[in-house]
């Protein structure tokens, strides 16, 4: 329930709707705005409805959000983009970021030289998973702290917000010590618990889509992170299962302009893992910026050849430049202004 206050409310009308509200056990989320403020209650719908705030002093009107996630929907923030900011970098409404690097961290060479290709074509932040979600448990699981240590070092050298996946809330501490934005992998979209920790642990969230998820599915997950009280959610559409076998993933592009409209939080589109292609990823980066989306998180790496995983998928190193370039007249066309800092 989204409830309105008239027009010069008083701050102690407001205090005391947000008392109310707490009082069946609900939460309250104020808004407040120039003129008005919107406190959103969010709880048992039915113990908020029985409070009878429609006659309270201040109360203008009561607005029921009809969808399953309150937090996450457009209806809560009133048509309003949220704006993030990652390390002075901003992420969302006009602002467009590039998330590149390789797809897990190798060595130093591999993580400092991506690094620098990245940052000097104008990239915003790095990406480099330390903890892999692998399909085969003797597949490369990730250097962990070891990863996670090339990564800060990264940070250090060129100044790029480090995005990185974490698998396990056990592993929350280190990650935490590194990343700037923490990466929730498709697989563990629906781990619910994790999910609730990175609700509690204050960094902004990249959640990716999962594999075979619905956009409602995937705005309940972001609800349990919002819900804990962290606003910084990133949402990612990464490629997800259809009947289509002719390549990895379907990129799902319409989720883009869909998830805009459903949602007040920024959408990303990462096109290397939905192609597993190098030959698609430039493609699907065009399309992504051209729907509106508010980023991309693309894999490049130095010598995809030698890559320990996901080499066909990563844009060369040496390409990645013009590949940005690309990326950014699109993005421009869009309406969007690159997060330079
Ligand atoms: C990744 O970004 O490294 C990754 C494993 O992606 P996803 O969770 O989308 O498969
Ligand atoms: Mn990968």
């Amino acid at each position: 329930m989204m409830i309105v206050m008239k027009e010069g409310a008083s701050p102690e009308q407001i205090d005391a709707v947000i008392a109310r509200i707490e009082s069946v056990g609900a939460r309250a989320h104020p808004s407040r705005g120039e003129l008005v403020t919107v406190i959103g209650a969010i709880g048992d719908r039915e113990h908020v409805a029985n409070l009878g705030l429609e006659g309270t002093e201040g109360v203008d009107h009561l607005v029921p959000i009809l969808k399953p996630y309150k937090l996450a929907s457009s209806q809560f923030k009133k048509g309003e983009r949220t704006v993030l900011d990652v390390d002075g970098r901003r992420i969302g409404g006009p602002h467009f970021m590039t998330i590149a690097g390789p797809c897990t961290v190798e060595s130093r060479e591999q993580l400092l030289d991506t690094a620098h290709v990245v940052n000097d074509a104008g990239g915003q932040a790095l990406r480099g998973g330390a903890y892999k979600p692998r399909t085969s448990p003797y597949s490369f699981q990730g250097l962990a702290e070891a990863g996670l240590r090339l990564l800060a070092e990264a940070k250090e050298e060129t100044g790029l917000p480090i995005v990185t996946e974490v698998m396990d809330a056990r592993d929350l501490d280190p990650v935490l010590e590194v990343a700037d934005v923490i990466q929730l992998g498709a697989r563990n979209m629906q781990n619910y618990t994790l999910l609730t920790e990175l609700g509690r642990a204050g960094r902004p969230v990249l959640l990716k889509r999962g594999l075979s998820a619905t956009l409602e599915e995937l705005l309940m997950a972001a609800e349990y992170i919002l819900k804990e009280g962290n606003e910084a959610v990133i949402l990612c559409e990464r490629g997800i299962r259809t009947f289509e076998t002719a390549y990895r993933f379907t990129l799902d592009l319409m989720a883009v302009p869909v998830l805009k409209d459903l949602s007040h939080l920024p959408v990303v589109v990462d096109p290397s893992h939905a192609a597993g292609r190098r030959d698609l990823v430039g493609p699907l980066s065009l399309a992504a910026a051209a729907a509106g989306a508010d980023g991309v998180i693309v894999e490049t790496h130095p010598d995809p050849e030698r890559a320990i995983c996901d080499g066909p998928q990563a844009v060369r190193a040496e390409e990645f430049g013009d590949y940005l370039r690309q990326v950014e007249q699109v993005a421009a066309i869009a309406g969007k202004e690159m997060a330079r800092v």
